[in-house]
């Protein structure tokens, strides 16, 4: 039975929206995150934009390690081979290259410079390429895919396929379909080219996680794996895209999905540590009715509802909220609290590492971990949480190399 995978593209369509960003120091914590929580594969960098080459260097040295568990991390390139060429030139195994398929915007972006022929040229151009240079998997993204005519959709599929790739993504870029439209046209393209396929859906009509979910099932329904992508807290592109954890929490509690399983085992405790550390490096408030982590996805004031759910909190929810770890998360210290950061000393930086357990074994050795902590609270402009800390402690010369923007 096909399974449905998660690809998590926080770290590239969401740091790409307006007025929103994260530090590459923050978007490793994502991807530590993401690893934790048992996700299939981040979506971690524009691998030919020079301010992301040391951040994915080091991120892909990190997994090595065994910083990120099994999180595959695949790189964003427009479907050029010298875009795929930066990305091999880096150490990237696994990337995703991206094309315009829709008429709209082969005239209206392309100019007449490229006609629905030449577009799949180019885009096989750049499979091939990928393919010639060892790369671990290709997928290749149809953007605009759902405002693209359904012939041309399947031909460009199937000659995707043809050159190599190992899925084709269909991105709902402007969150034009419904539930009904996407699931029959995601259908017709994986019965007749047997291609898995990739579900990229944005929210601007309000439908980004109800069409990722139809979608998925229609992949499943036609014999291929389905990967859901997906952007923590749902953030993206204008009014954002899918959110991770309410597409995992559809699948997992939503009525008839019993045949639609997730294919990795994935640890949700993890849930609502990400949803608030992603809240925070972006400087965005999760809404209060967030699905699972909003302040008040298990509140409860009502006089029917409190007493219903007294009784048994199955009368008012659907799951529980220790299954997301919102019971780990513990309120911020009151009172004296020392913290560390851009100027502080080595006598308050040891006290905050004494707390969280962790000594060194020289004054040296302190220093240094210190002088890192300088540098991130710099380069994140925000204090460290102690995830943060721990993760400089552990691993300061992939830190030091993320830390350093210039090529
Ligand atoms: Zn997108």
């Amino acid at each position: 039975m096909p399974k449905i995978h998660f690809i998590d593209v926080t770290n590239r369509d969401t740091v790409q929206a307006s007025r929103i960003n994260l530090s590459k120091l923050q978007k490793t914590m994502v991807n530590y995150y993401l690893g934790q929580m048992g996700i299939y594969q981040s979506e971690f960098a524009f691998p030919f934009v020079k301010s992301e080459q040391n951040y994915a260097r080091a991120n892909l040295s990190l997994r090595e390690l065994g910083a990120f568990g099994n999180l595959i991390l695949e790189g964003w390139c427009r479907a050029s081979p010298s875009d795929v060429a930066e990305a091999v030139s880096i150490g990237v195994k696994d990337v995703n290259v991206s094309m315009s398929t829709s008429d709209q915007m082969i005239t209206h972006k392309f100019g007449g410079r490229l006609d629905r022929a030449a577009v799949i040229k180019e885009m096989t151009s750049a499979v091939t390429y990928a393919r010639e240079q060892g790369m671990s998997t290709v997928g290749v993204n149809a953007e605009d895919a759902s405002r693209t005519d359904l012939g041309y959709l399947v031909a460009f599929a199937q000659a995707a396929r043809d050159a190599g790739a190992d899925r084709l993504r269909y991105c709902d870029t402007l969150g034009y379909e419904t539930p009904a439209t996407i699931y029959r046209r995601v259908r017709t393209v994986a019965e007749q080219v047997g291609i898995p396929l990739e579900l990229h859906c944005h929210n601007d009509l309000g439908m980004a996680v109800a069409n990722s979910v139809s979608g998925a099932r229609a992949a499943i329904d036609a014999g291929v794996d389905a990967y859901i992508n997906t952007s923590v807290n749902g953030l993206g592109e204008r009014a954002g895209q899918a959110d991770l954890l309410s597409c995992i929490l559809a699948i997992k509690f939503a009525r008839e999905m019993d045949d639609y399983q997730i294919g990795d085992p994935l640890n949700l405790r993890v849930s609502a540590k990400l949803a608030n550390y992603v809240s925070y490096a972006f400087g965005v408030p999760i809404p209060i009715n967030q699905p699972g982590v909003g302040e008040n996805a298990f509140a409860h004031e009502a006089g029917i509802h409190a007493d219903g759910t007294l009784k048994d909190r199955r009368n008012y929810e659907l799951y529980d909220f220790e299954l997301l770890g919102l019971d780990l998360e513990a309120p911020p210290p009151r009172g004296r609290v020392i913290t560390t950061g851009e100027f502080g000393g080595l006598a308050g930086f040891e006290h905050v590492y004494e707390r969280l357990g962790i000594t060194f074994g020289s004054k040296k050795e302190a220093s240094q971990i210190l002088d890192l902590v300088r540098y991130a609270t710099a380069h994140n402009q925000l204090n460290l949480t102690d995830d943060e800390l721990r993760f400089i402690a552990k691993y300061p010369d992939q830190v030091r190399q993320i830390l350093t923007i210039t090529p």
